[in-house]
């Protein structure tokens, strides 16, 4: 097998986060069940946090497009309510960070997100990477 770029796992781990964040399966928002996206709290040009299940919500189109992003002040008070106050600190804290991904980092956060069990389970998971008892079994 060809050997992974940064830019293909970059690709692969935005499609593997689209698909966790939608698989919570309605909108965080209004409920709605159909036409789901995946919206990044902290923008994804963040990538300390562009991966990470807790930087993500969970919207149908409508509200992605016509309130989330025509609404930014209403959208964070929204994300802090829903991740309450501490969760929203700390994506803020790891948001506000510089982070380098390697290869190696990139490749084991890609098998995380597509093990939604364990990711949804650990919703700092991809602060730090190999975290003990996280690991498939
Ligand atoms: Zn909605």
């Amino acid at each position: 097998m060809r050997k992974p770029t940064k830019k293909s796992l970059t690709k692969r781990l935005d499609t593997a986060w689209s698909e966790l964040i939608r698989s919570r399966g309605a909108c965080q928002k209004c409920g709605k069940k159909t036409n789901l996206q995946a919206a990044h709290i902290w923008t994804r040009a963040r990538r300390s946090t562009r991966w990470l299940p807790l930087n993500g919500l969970c919207l149908c189109a409508g509200c992605h497009q016509f309130w989330a992003h025509k609404e930014p002040i209403l959208f964070t008070q929204f994300a802090n309510n829903i991740l309450g106050d501490i969760k929203f600190k700390l994506l803020q804290q790891q948001a506000e960070t510089i982070k380098k991904w390697t290869l190696n980092e990139m490749q084991d956060l890609l098998k995380e997100l597509e093990n939604p069990e364990s990711s949804m389970s650990a919703p700092l998971y991809g602060l730090t990477p190999n975290i003990p008892g996280k690991k498939k079994r």
